[in-house]
């Protein structure tokens, strides 16, 4: 689900949904958030016509039921929006406390003024019946900045609360974008930063120039030193991709043994020369084996090469650089083939 809602219109349906959440049963997190947003905002029917069954007779939602309302509606959180959902909340937040900060500080004068008086009531300057109003008066003022005393600790605690969502939000966010295996942006960021790329290039400009390279018989290094030491040498090769690029070009993993990199500025010479120093560099290494002293030479790579035409798609300037990819495979491995115009 994408929200275009404005920080201030979600801040009102936050407002309404805070008003749902405080009814439930479920802890207030972001996935509590995600269902009462959606609710109040009116943007997902199926959403709001179940929560309306569920709670026709008045019954509660526990988190079992929201988690349940998030899988069976929701699907997959989109971090941008929860990001936005936390910080609407954290503003409705704010304005909450800083009303009950005001509430607390004038609960505060009205005591001291009742006080005030109760001293005049003790020092005999007022009548007896009065006196007891006041006192009651007193009573029922301390009563009430204990209660706004205890709200505002709860609020902190919120506060406190949506500072540490907002972090797990956002370390998500960043999680998504990372390859576990080798920590360098996965698949995902690579498609966008493409996309980005490609939206942000004159067609007069050079460059931008696309690589993809390929470890060569990979199986048989699986094969004949096992899976771990396969994952070593996919690690070693995301360390060279990762040394041997700068600035603004982006090292990716692209799925299995592959591996792309962006190169936003680059023609088609610059990146040639790129991918011919990665080739050499991995053809040099020796990788130690796991558990022994021995290395492995002989690991390979082969890369295709592209640089963008004007007009064209993130999928036609992959499919260029692959075909480039497959060619240097035909021809033997372990070499650089620069893609040709077309496809
Ligand atoms: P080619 O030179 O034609 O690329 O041959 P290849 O053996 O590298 O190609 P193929 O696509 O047949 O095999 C790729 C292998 O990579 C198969 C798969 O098991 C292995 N692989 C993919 N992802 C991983 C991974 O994360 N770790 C390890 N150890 N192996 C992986
Ligand atoms: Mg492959
Ligand atoms: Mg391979």
């Amino acid at each position: 689900m994408q929200y275009h809602d404005s920080i201030e219109k979600s801040a009102e349906y936050l407002r309404l949904a805070l008003a749902q959440m405080t009814q439930h049963a479920a802890g207030l997190h972001p996935v509590s958030y995600t269902i009462w947003y959606e609710y109040v905002a009116g943007i997902n029917p199926s959403l709001r016509q179940r929560v309306d069954e569920l709670t026709r007779d008045g019954q509660v939602l526990d988190d079992a039921a929201v988690y349940q309302l998030y899988r069976d509606h929701i699907a997959e959180i989109d971090e941008a929006a929860a990001q936005r959902i936390s910080q609407g909340f954290e503003k409705v937040m704010g304005d909450i406390s800083t009303s009950t900060a005001q509430a607390a500080d004038e609960a505060g004068q009205f005591g001291q003024m009742l006080k005030s008086w109760s001293d005049d009531v003790a020092a005999g300057k007022l009548t007896p019946t009065l006196s007891h109003g006041i006192a009651d008066l007193l009573h029922y003022s301390r009563d009430m900045q204990q209660t706004v005393l205890t709200l505002n600790n709860r609020l902190d605690e919120s506060h406190r609360e949506v500072e540490n969502l907002r972090n797990e939000v956002r370390r998500a966010r960043e999680d998504a974008l990372i390859d576990g295996l080798t920590g360098l942006a996965n698949r995902r960021s690579f498609d966008s930063t493409l996309a980005q790329c490609l939206a942000a290039t004159a067609s007069d400009m050079s460059g931008p120039s696309l690589l993809i390279a390929d470890i060569d018989h990979f199986k048989r290094v699986n094969d004949n030193y096992g899976h771990l030491f396969g994952d070593k040498v996919i690690r070693s090769i995301a360390t060279i991709l990762r040394d041997n690029v700068k600035g603004k070009d982006l090292a990716a993993r692209y799925g299995g043994e592959e591996f792309v990199v962006v190169l936003p500025e680059t023609p088609l010479d610059g990146a040639r020369s790129l991918a011919e120093k990665i080739r050499k560099i991995v053809e040099n290494c020796r990788i130690k084996r796991v558990g022994s002293d021995e290395t492995v030479a002989n690991i390979t790579i082969s890369l295709g090469v592209a640089s963008w035409l004007p007009g064209e798609t993130e999928q036609q300037l992959i499919a260029r650089a692959d075909s480039a990819l497959y060619q240097s495979k035909q021809q033997g491995r372990n070499r650089v083939t620069l893609a040709s115009a077309c496809t």
